[in-house]
């Protein structure tokens, strides 16, 4: 039996985190009690949600709630549920240990700004020991449901550099945390400091959160009077805890709507909207989504990552993380989905397939978009900060959700020629609504950054036609192209890829004459090009003369379904096996460097020029060179031959 009392050490990140957290939390300390009472709040929904299928876990204590008291004389507060409890080893497992992967992340991503950082504890789950902001002793005493009196624990640290366990008898299941509170914060051991925290931060918690009724001192007895016997206070319920999601939508408040997100989904800030509807048909449920303002750390980052949907069965919580109810591309939408049609003693394993939850995943995705869509057509300035924030998110959409591909690209915003300005980005509604005359393909590049997009040479023969081109710089933008092919029945055309046909297309600057002038030089280029072709047989496909150059003189071109450069270095870089597709060279018969290659009598250095053009292409094109030395060898060279000669002089 183990009864005695154990010193234990806390994991080293313990240590430095509860430092962080005293330091970063400083300003705002009354958050604990809403880290305590979320806590309890869990573990009253965890009890709840097992004693579905062991009743037994009740005992005689049916009515889940949580009592907040304190002690002005001794300095103390205490928060108790009759929750779930927890045993020995989950104590230690859940309380002096960190078993969370994030804790390191967390502890890297702190800034030093109050705000953001006092956000993040909320987003890694280490709100326990927000406890040791205001207390400098915490004593958590615990027994789980369902276990003997005697196996109760209680877990007692300064917060320093360890803990003691100690095993103590407990009739009453649940937890009760004690914080001794330190001198400066002694303010918080008070009535009416402790409701107004929980009416500010834990309103909407489901179950009552209950203190002691404040009582008038005993009135003065009258002459001959027997002094009234005291009466015994009596615990009074604080919050409101309500479902608010059950509530007619015209009896909310934004006020309501952004304090229950706070409350519910953990955030700091106000989410961004909000949609909240009740459906009736086949299935019968209630969701209530969130945006919310703030991408978390992890979104784009995270292999498996985090869902912010919870699943509610006729208002009973059934679980967090509902990663069914929502796909992939919007898992930063939080909030819940209450169902009337699930059994209450559903599983993770039932939801997989099951015609309840696609039904309701249909229409809670058709909610968010129209949601996202309502705010980019009326809130521009909000959508804005939205698409930064999550659009890349979005842009998975077409491979994991084809049935809503249109909705979805509706919602895109791109850098586009059309501003020359990064950031001032446009929608694929307002490209068409600009295509010029004889237009009808959507034009994109995709490259590794804003600038290499914007100064790529095939864009010239586009400014030159007045044609508007998007310019695309997100890495998952040449992967999301993979799967969108067309918009609004206009289908999307990569610039840097294939043959390009733009007869007929924009301002007419390419009038017959210089079309004319075009075609012959092209025709007259035959030779040279054929000469350059044998030259760079074994690094290019083809060699052709050029449709898309005005100024440069040359340029790569990737086959239509090939991947762009940047991209195939990028895996190529992360270790991938690429199947070796050689580009084309596109050379410019009207560029000078060609006039001057087609006097070139000397083979070798035919040779190095024709090697400094596809070089010249690819570096371009932001590709890296396969032997750099050897172009800045070749470049010297030719610096070196164009010395004018005594006869120039
Ligand atoms: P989080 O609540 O985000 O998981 P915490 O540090 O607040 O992180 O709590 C760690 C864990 O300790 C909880 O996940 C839970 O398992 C356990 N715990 C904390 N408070 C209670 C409580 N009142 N009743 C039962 N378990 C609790």
């Amino acid at each position: 039996m183990e009864t005695m009392s154990e010193e234990m050490k806390f994991e080293a990140e313990v240590s430095q985190l509860l430092q962080l957290m005293i330091h970063s939390l400083y300003s705002n300390p009354e958050i604990f009690l809403r880290e305590l009472i979320s806590n309890s709040s869990d573990a009253c929904d965890k009890l709840r949600f097992d004693a579905i299928s062991d009743a037994s876990l009740l005992e005689s204590d049916p009515d889940l709630s949580i009592v907040v008291g304190f002690d002005a004389d001794a300095g103390t507060i205490t928060v108790s549920d009759n929750g779930i409890g927890m045993s020995r080893d989950e104590v230690i497992e859940n309380i002096g240990t960190i078993a969370k992967s994030g804790t390191k992340q967390f502890l890297e991503s702190l800034t030093g700004d109050q705000k953001t950082d006092s956000a993040l504890i909320g987003q890694f789950g280490v709100g326990f020991y927000s406890a040791f902001v205001i207390a400098d002793k915490v004593d958590l005493q615990t027994r789980r449901a369902g276990a003997e009196a005697s196996d109760a624990v209680l877990w007692s640290s300064d917060g320093t550099g360890g803990y003691t366990l100690e095993s103590v008898t407990q009739e009453a299941r649940g937890t009760t945390v004690t914080l001794h509170v330190k001198d400066e914060h002694k303010q918080f051991a008070d009535h009416w400091q402790l409701h107004s925290i929980i009416k500010k931060y834990s309103d909407h918690v489901t179950f009552p959160i209950k203190m002691l009724e404040q009582l008038p001192p005993p009135a003065e007895p009258e002459e001959g009077e027997e002094p009234e016997a005291p009466k015994t206070p009596e615990l009074q319920q604080v919050n409101a805890a309500s479902a608010l999601w059950t509530r007619p939508k015209s009896s909310i408040s934004d006020e309501e709507y952004q304090s229950f997100y706070k409350q519910v989904c953990g955030d700091y800030e106000d989410p961004m909207a909000w949609s909240h509807n009740r459906v009736e048909g086949n299935y019968e449920y209630t969701s209530l989504l969130y945006v919310p303002k703030r991408a978390p750390f992890d979104l784009y980052e995270s292999m498996t990552p985090k869902n912010g949907i919870k699943l509610f069965v006729q208002r009973v919580f059934i679980m967090d993380d509902a990663e069914k109810l929502m796909p992939r591309y919007l898992r930063f939408v939080r909030g819940l989905v209450d169902s009337n049609d699930l059994p209450l003693n559903v599983s993770r394993e039932i939801l997989q397939d099951n015609k309840v939850i696609d039904s309701m995943r249909r229409g809670s995705v058709k909610k968010v978009l129209s949601m996202l869509s309502d705010m980019a057509t009326n809130k521009a300035d909000e959508y804005k900060e939205f698409w930064s924030q999550f659009g890349n998110c979005l842009k998975e959409a077409p491979g994991e959700d084809p049935g809503n591909k249109d909705e979805v690209a509706k919602l895109y915003r791109f850098d586009t020629t059309q501003t020359g300005t990064e950031g001032e980005l446009t929608g694929l509604d307002d490209y068409l609504a600009r295509m010029q005359s004889g237009q009808d393909k959507i034009y994109y590049i995709t490259a590794d950054s804003y600038s290499a997009a914007k100064n790529s040479p095939h864009l010239e023969i586009f400014k030159d036609k007045g044609i508007e081109v998007l310019l695309m710089h997100d890495r998952v933008d040449e992967w999301m192209m993979g799967y969108l092919s067309e918009y609004d029945g206009k289908s999307f055309v990569s610039i840097a890829k294939g043959d390009l046909d733009l007869e007929g297309v924009g301002n007419a600057s390419d009038d017959d004459d210089k079309k004319a002038e075009k075609e012959k030089k092209a025709a007259e280029a035959e030779p040279l090009i054929n000469r350059i072709k044998t030259v760079l047989e074994d690094d290019t496909s083809d060699v052709r003369a050029s449709t898309r150059l005005t100024s440069s003189p040359a340029c790569i071109v990737m086959g239509e379904h090939d991947m762009a450069l940047h991209m195939q270095q990028l895996l190529k870089q992360a270790g991938h096996e690429m199947p070796a597709s050689k580009p084309v060279l596109e050379v410019n018969p009207t560029h000078p460097i060609l006039d001057l290659l087609d006097r070139e009598q000397d083979d070798d250095r035919f040779a190095n020029w024709s090697r400094l053009l596809l070089d010249q292409a690819m570096l371009a094109e932001g590709g890296q060179l396969a032997d750099g030395a050897g172009f800045v060898k070749r470049m010297n060279e030719m610096f070196v031959a164009m010395q004018p000669s005594d006869s120039d002089a």
